[in-house]
């Protein structure tokens, strides 16, 4: 028993060496992959309910690695954020995202993730404002996509910036409302322009009875507040209907499109236009 109790620990060991070092190259890689040009960002378009015209798109990052071809944002955003990177990673989409936008007809928005780490440091209006002069886009086509877990660790300084930002013009979206705790608190302390119904409540609209409530009470509180609101990770037809039908303004998911890579965008509006 001891000897295999040993042999367990070793195996262990080394297991954890293992998860140690393929993080440690990650890192590395990921801080390689901004100068080596394998980040890019893909867009996905928002379509507003009432006119079926898109209004805008959500840009999201990829990474495009030379060995282990493309990796996930759910794997590499959590490492950029711990290991502080997101903070580059974050400068770099919004001045890209900007830059692509600004290329877009007039009417089309641009939304851009923004991480809590970056929401915490004192220079993101300046970063955002340089990315707005850079680009020669108006502020009132560039949104940011916040998620509550900004007000974690709140601070004046976090809520005083929210406001820096909306004073440039731009918009401020609440993502992926619902999955956090105490939702309903962050609301009153900062007056967002939109907010994001998380996938997970759409994924249940046409089977459950409550996430069909849920998402009704929702509408209702973002229309009270004069929120604007989008449903993401809509896939189905029947989903739409129903969204239609409570009265959600804007919808994005698969049923619509994936996100798409730049040179896709234009033709993608052109197309959708027509048919
Ligand atoms: P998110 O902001 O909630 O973005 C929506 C995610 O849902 C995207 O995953 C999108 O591709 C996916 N999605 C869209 N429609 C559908 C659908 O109909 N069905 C399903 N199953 N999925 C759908 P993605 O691109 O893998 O990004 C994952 C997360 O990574 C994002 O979640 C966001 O939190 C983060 N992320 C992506 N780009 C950035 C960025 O530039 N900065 C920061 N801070 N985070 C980012
Ligand atoms: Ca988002
Ligand atoms: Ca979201
Ligand atoms: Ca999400």
């Amino acid at each position: 028993a001891k000897a295999n109790a040993t042999g367990t620990m070793r195996y262990f060991v080394q297991r954890m060496g293992e998860q140690v070092r393929r993080r440690l190259v990650l890192e590395r890689d990921l801080r390689d992959a901004l100068e080596l040009n394998q980040l890019s960002l893909h867009y996905q378009p928002k379509v507003d309910l009432a006119t079926w015209r898109i209004i805008g798109f959500e840009a999201l990052l990829r990474w495009q690695h030379p060995q282990h071809g493309n990796i996930p944002p759910s794997e590499f955003i959590t490492v950029a954020e711990e290991c502080g990177l997101i903070l580059s990673m974050g400068a770099w989409a919004l001045q890209h995202a900007c830059a692509e936008a600004a290329t877009w007809p007039e009417h089309l928005q641009v939304a851009v993730n923004i991480s809590p780490l970056q929401v915490m440091t004192e220079d993101l209006p300046a970063t955002v404002e340089g990315a707005l002069r850079l680009s020669g886009l108006a502020p009132h086509r560039l949104e940011l996509e916040i998620t509550e877990s900004v007000f974690i660790n709140e601070t004046r300084g976090t809520v005083n910036r929210l406001h820096a930002l909306r004073k440039l013009g731009i918009q401020i979206a609440l993502d992926d409302f619902g999955t956090g705790y105490s939702s309903l608190a962050y609301l009153r302390r900062f007056p967002f322009d939109t907010l994001k119904i998380d996938r997970a409540f759409v994924r249940e609209l046409l089977i459950s009875r409550d996430a069909r409530a849920i998402v009704r009470n929702i509408l209702a509180l973002a229309k009270s507040l004069r929120m604007a609101t989008v449903a993401e990770g809509v896939e189905e037809p029947a989903q739409v209907a129903v969204l239609s039908a409570e009265g959600c303004d804007i919808v994005q998911g698969y049923f619509v499109a994936r996100p798409l890579p730049a040179h896709e965008v234009l033709p993608f509006v052109r197309q959708f236009r027509e048919r």
